[in-house]
């Protein structure tokens, strides 16, 4: 399960970027084509967070849905699998969302 990793990951960036601050509130952006389960992100989430400043924090999951643009006719469109074809027939299609996985934002406790 590689959300385990994922999320020590981003655990270890907002802790360091917290610089000893508790932190309140994180924000993700998780694209669709990811590869990622919001769910497990969750779950593993709470598991690591224990004991760091992260401690209590709520993670919040904006999922980005997948989208595509056809190389042949133009096209944008919706997708929720990295090989769908364009609705003109055209396989030549390149992603231009959904792939996100980032910090979008933090919220830290004021320093009293
Ligand atoms: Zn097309």
């Amino acid at each position: 399960m590689h959300e385990l990793s994922i999320t020590r990951n981003i655990v270890s960036i907002v802790e360091e970027a917290a610089k000893g601050r508790r932190v309140k509130r994180v924000a993700i952006d998780v694209g669709k084509l990811a590869g990622v389960m919001p769910d497990a992100l969750a779950f593993c989430f709470d598991v690591v967070a224990k004991g760091t400043a992260l401690h209590g924090a709520r993670l919040d999951i904006n999922e980005i849905a997948g989208r595509c643009r056809c190389r042949d006719c133009g096209g944008e469109f919706e997708t929720a699998s990295l090989y769908q074809a364009c609705a003109c027939g055209s396989r030549r299609v390149e992603r231009i969302a959904g792939e996100e996985l980032k910090i979008r934002e933090m919220e830290v406790e004021e320093a009293a």
